[in-house]
């Protein structure tokens, strides 16, 4: 028999009826703790923190999906990268990309470079920067792609080829661009990391966070670190995040079809300086996002006349787009990076644009989302 298909997994991988009572979805098993058949002898379940159902079944959908062996879920993204980040040891050296999600530079940052891991963080555009970053305590490379907010490509397979030379780990932040569209393990990845908080749970109702991985060993040690460090989603919060995950693929392809016209149309628009999209033929990445994604997501970021005050006054005029963070709902969100989430950012080399807007763009009514987006822009014009 072939494979079955994406959207075949997502509804049916790790989600077989409940046995004992033909639940068709898997129950939410609310308990902290299970019976066992005596005492050193048990197989099953145990105590929820080291194990739950309801976690495996979501386990071995995001594991299929991603098309790797093992899945691990989290608590939140941030745990799932932290539950990553102890596979390196005091003296270690991790690179990672300049514009990678502001909570994983904190993290390496401020928490794991007391521990003695040093990092360094490159454009990863350019292949010979990623290469010159690298050292002989290099033990892991962690990219990101599309990275956030200017949606730029990093090529999965070369930064693979150049970390695996040195012997280093390869982990991809696969948040933005979901399994739906991209599959890093099969690009050479070892280790690929989701916020499930977006696009796979998809509903801006839940956080969570997941590791997929194909190497036995490195799955039983992040499994220890799972139970050992305990960052643990509850039971509840799987059932969530596997709720989304049956309607990912035809929620990606409305995204992936809305951010495209909204781009198409923001391009058109005079107040707008630049669209930033990895399906325009004109983006940098664009022959390296079509080559290592089936789509191009669901983000848009563009350049307002006018900078800071102008895209303040836009961010502050949509009708149907709401003004937050976070990314990968239904609902469509407008971000200013500057005074928002990239706030941090101010007075660095990697401040942002103060006309920047990023747009996580849902699946409403197309038009309705370009005439939001219009008239919004009318104000600045
Ligand atoms: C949101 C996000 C994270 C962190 O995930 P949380 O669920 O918020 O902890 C990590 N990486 C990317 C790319 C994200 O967008």
């Amino acid at each position: 028999m072939t494979r079955r298909r994406f959207e075949t997994r997502a509804i049916h991988d790790g989600q077989d009826p409940d046995p004992t009572t033909g639940a068709v979805v898997p129950p939410i098993y609310q308990t902290s703790t299970f019976q066992q058949s005596a005492p050193a002898e048990h197989k099953g379940y145990e105590y929820a923190r080291t194990g739950n159902p309801t976690r495996t079944a979501l386990e071995a959908c995001l594991a299929s999906l991603e098309e790797g062996q093992f899945g691990l879920a989290f608590a939140s993204g941030m745990a799932a990268i932290t539950a990553t980040a102890y596979l390196l040891s005091p003296g270690d050296h991790a690179v990672l990309p300049d514009d990678v999600y502001g909570g994983t530079y904190r993290l390496f940052v401020r928490v794991l470079e007391r521990y003695g891991i040093a990092s360094s963080f490159v454009d990863m555009t350019d292949l010979t920067r990623v290469e010159a970053a690298l050292t002989p305590k290099t033990r892991m490379v962690l990219t990101e792609t599309p990275t956030n907010p200017y949606l730029k490509i990093l090529d999965i397979a070369a930064i693979s080829e150049l970390a695996h030379a040195r012997d280093a780990l390869v982990v991809v932040d696969n948040t933005f661009a979901s399994p739906y569209f991209q599959r890093p393990l099969s690009l050479g990845a070892d280790l690929v990391v989701h916020s499930t908080t977006k696009y796979l749970g998809g509903h801006s109702d839940v956080v969570g966070g997941a590791v997929v991985i194909n190497s036995k060993d490195i799955y039983q040690t992040l499994k220890f670190y799972q139970n050992a460090a305990g960052a643990v989603p509850s039971p509840f919060d799987c059932w969530l995040v596997l709720r989304g995950v049956r309607t990912l693929g035809i929620r990606m392809d409305r995204h992936a079809a809305n951010a495209i016209a909204v781009a198409e149309s923001l391009r058109d628009n005079p107040a707008v300086t630049r669209v930033f999209y990895p399906g325009f033929p004109e983006h940098p990445g664009h022959d390296i996002a079509r080559k290592q994604m089936s789509g191009f997501g669901g983000m848009v970021s563009f350049v307002v006349r006018g900078g800071l005050e102008s895209a303040r006054r836009v961010a502050s005029s949509t009708k149907i787009f709401i003004l937050g963070e976070s990314l990968g709902g239904v609902e469509s969100l407008l971000d200013h990076p500057a005074s928002m989430t990239h706030a941090s950012l101010a007075g660095s080399s990697l401040q942002v644009d103060g006309g920047l807007i990023r747009l996580s763009v849902g699946i409403e009514h197309v038009h309705d989302l370009v005439d939001d987006l219009h008239q919004a822009l009318a104000k600045v014009r």
